[in-house]
């Protein structure tokens, strides 16, 4: 078997998230630069050994990182800001880069596409000079697999794609199109004196984004001289189709194209114009990005209709995508339910599905698969789901009436002072939560552990004297699996980690089935908070469509009907806490943005159904009860509509590192609800003084009205010290009061 099947990148954190240790172990100063070049060698070649044993013969090579991709391509590229050319160790500069020091800010972070990993964003100007190229990481790990009897193929980020990610403007990209392209003929150049005929795939996700005809024109020079360079030079993209790059690529001269026809079934479109070519095609038919089993029986369908435009010996197969975004291995999951489990499929049992999936389409022997699992179906939720009606998705008044009776039933000043929900997860914190999910702390101590941290927070914000409070979410790990733990439908993998960034991992709920709600999940503890006070305690609530987009959701059918089931649960949870005296309850929507597809074409769909599991969510809520949205980011040029359509009382969002800039969109389009921009930011423990946030929210009187305003931080305040929360929550409410007097 010869390059029929292919990977584009394991799970280089490892099984047992070794590479994290160890990277933290070496940032704490207890494991050596030497200990760490080994730790990482073993596991590229235990990856490298996974790989062969599925048949595949040429290894993912250069996909290991120490932190990321993107941030190797730019030391290989000479592209490291010249910010950070003063620091002469090449180590240090690479982790300075990406984590900063006392003297140089890290560089900026941000999700690669749509998934939750995050890149280090390359920083050009139009007119950055790029230094000398480096290939010697890239060279390194190639001999590596070579001493070790593996064939590699090495892949590497591609230009477009590299300045993609850089945000460039036009001018940028044009100054910097013909010295980029420059560096990258060097690094191939170099690379092929090793060998001529090495296999080199460039990635370039950014043509699966909706391209332009100025973009495409660039991408025809860049391969045209880049594989020219190279006789085994294929140019992979994922995530979404890439058909308008692909009508481009087949005339340039690079050997093939890898494509993804799990989330980019689309490419089918282009099947006529690259069986009419001599390109090679590798089909992305396993889902790089997704844990489920894969339907080989039909996978095998859709290679056979492959087949009949591309012959078979100019086919590969392969995963969608690298499989970075999926766990490592379910070998070592003894506690997931067996009949969630059969539904599983991480890095390794992909490997093995690949396997299986190519003997059954290249030997052309007919092998039956095993029948492709199912989850069962409750009834319940799906009569549930029958039943609604239009009603269900909307609030039984209009805002205008609702406001009126807010300010009456409330009674709140002028910018009311709130928080986002989350206070200090101090280590004592943490400690309650792990020794009563342990068993060595009893649910009673547990319960009284938890009112005792809610009591001094209800004292604190009276004491500040907040005007709108919360219980301060101690009882939650992470605002998602809170609430997937309770949910039936979610299960947790003990080990299903994926990386999110650097050293950091997620391990993502598993969406697996029908989901519902067998009780409240959050009431015990708001109620409880709001009898300790006369202040209106805030429910908190994580919404639908973050929930679906931080977990691992099933493909078995549409994210839609699984966001509504979701919606479903948690209006069950609204109403339970407005029927219980809690009225004003915020629904956070921290990922709704997330959510977006890639292309335009999918984004009114997204919007809709979205939208409408936010409203089913929360339109259960009476006249009287007040629903508060939170999401963390303000860029709403394009999605304010949206966002208005969500009818939400009161929203919250990130704004306190924009100034007011981009909330003049609330203002231009007339929005009508009430906002709440955060003023300081929560992601550094500096503590704002009085005077500047009295000049923040100056400067947001400028743009709305106090009638519209309320007061509060950017964000939750789990991840900050009591010290500085308490400092900062003061001059807050301080400034407020202040400006409020000029009213
Ligand atoms: N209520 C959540 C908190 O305060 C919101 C977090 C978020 O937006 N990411 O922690
Ligand atoms: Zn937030």
């Amino acid at each position: 078997m010869n390059n029929q099947i292919a990977v584009l990148g394991f799970p280089r954190i490892g099984e047992k998230r070794e590479l994290k240790k160890a990277l933290e172990n070496y940032w704490k100063g207890t494991t050596s630069l030497d200990e760490l070049n080994a730790l990482a060698s073993q596991l590229r070649l235990k990856h490298w050994t996974l790989q062969r044993s599925a048949g595949i013969t040429s290894v993912a090579v250069n996909d290991f990182s120490f932190y990321d991709n993107t941030l190797d391509l730019m030391i290989a590229l000479g592209a490291q800001p010249q910010r950070f050319r003063d620091i002469h160790d090449a180590n240090q500069r690479y982790f300075t880069m990406a984590r900063g020091d006392a003297t140089h800010t890290a560089m900026e972070m941000t999700k690669w596409f749509n998934t939750n990993y995050h890149y280090i964003v390359p920083e050009l100007s139009a007119t950055f000079e790029f230094g000398e190229i480096s290939t010697q990481k890239i060279l390194s790990e190639y001999r590596e697999a070579q001493e070790n009897g593996f064939k590699g193929a090495i892949q590497l980020i591609g230009p477009m794609t590299f300045l993609g990610l850089s945000r460039c403007d036009t001018l940028v990209t044009h100054a910097l199109f013909d010295p980029l392209l420059e560096q990258y003929s060097k690094l191939i150049r170099e690379i092929v004196v090793l060998d001529m005929n090495i296999e080199i795939v460039i990635h370039e996700p950014f043509l699966s984004l909706d391209t332009n005809v100025r973009q495409l024109s660039l991408l025809k020079i860049a391969y045209d001289q880049l594989a020219a360079l190279s006789p085994s030079l294929s140019v992979a993209t994922y995530f979404e189709h890439s058909n308008e790059a692909t009508a481009v690529l087949v005339h340039t001269p690079i050997k093939g194209l890898i494509l993804d026809f799990v989330h980019g079934q689309k490419n089918g479109e282009s099947l006529e114009i690259l069986g009419k070519s001599n390109k090679h095609v590798t089909i992305g038919i396993i889902d790089g990005r997704n844990v489920w089993k894969n339907n080989l029986q039909q996978s095998l369908q859709t290679l056979e209709h492959i087949a009949t435009y591309i012959p078979k010996d100019r086919l590969s197969i392969g995963m969608s995508c690298s499989l970075l975004h999926v766990p490592y291995t379910l070998k070592n999951e003894e506690k997931l339910d067996s009949k969630v489990k059969v539904l599983l499929a991480f890095s390794e049992e992909k490997l093995e599905e690949l396997t299986l999936l190519a003997n059954a389409f290249f030997s052309g022997e007919t092998i039956t698969f095993p029948a492709h699992p199912k989850t069962s179906v409750d009834e319940a939720v799906q009569k549930r789901l029958d039943a609604l009606t239009s009603n269900d998705f909307k609030r039984s008044h209009p805002f205008s009436v609702r406001q009126m009776s807010a300010h009456d039933h409330f009674n709140l000043p002028l910018l009311p002072t709130t928080t986002i929900g989350s206070f200090p997860q101090t280590a004592e914190v943490r400690k309650v939560r792990q020794e009563f999910k342990k068993g060595l702390l009893s649910k009673d101590a547990y319960d009284e552990a938890m009112k005792e941290m809610i009591a001094a927070c209800v004292a604190f914000q009276e004491s500040v004297d907040l005007d709108v409070l919360v219980h301060g979410e101690f009882e939650r790990n992470d605002m998602v699996e809170y609430f997937g733990e309770q949910l039936n439908g979610f299960a947790f993998s003990q080990n299903g980690w994926v990386q999110s960034y650097g050293s950091r991992c997620v391990k993502p709920p598993l969406l697996y089935g029908d989901v519902s709600r067998p009780k409240a999940m959050t009431l015990q503890w708001s109620q409880y908070a709001q009898s300790l006070t006369t202040r209106p305690m805030k429910g908190m609530l994580t919404g639908p469509v973050t929930i679906l987009n931080w977990s691992f959701v099933r493909d078995d059918q549409p994210r839609s009907l699984c966001a509504t089931q979701i919606a479903l649960a948690i209006r069950d949870e609204v109403d339970d806490l407005q029927n219980n005296g809690i009225t004003m309850i915020q629904v956070d929507e921290a990922a709704f943005k997330e959510g977006y597809p890639l292309r335009r074409e999918n984004r009114a769909l997204y919007e809709q159904w979205a939208l409408d599991s936010f409203l089913l969510s929360t339109a259960v809520a009476h006249k009287e009860t007040q629903i508060h949205t939170h999401m963390c980011y303000s860029e709403f040029t394009d999605i304010i509509k949206t966002i208005e359509s969500m009818d939400a009382d009161v929203i919250s969002i990130e704004t306190s590192r924009s100034g007011n800039r981009l909330l003049r969109i609330f203002k231009e389009t007339g929005y009508a609800q009430e906002v709440g921009p955060g003023v300081y930011d929560i992601h550094s423990p500096r503590v704002p003084s009085v005077e500047e946030m009295q000049t923040q929210i100056h400067a947001l009187l400028e743009v709305l009205p106090a009638k519209q305003l309320w007061i509060n931080p950017d964000c939750g305040l789990k991840t900050r010290g009591w010290s500085e929360t308490k400092a900062a929550l003061v001059n807050m409410v301080e400034a407020t009061k202040k400006v409020r007097a000029t009213l």
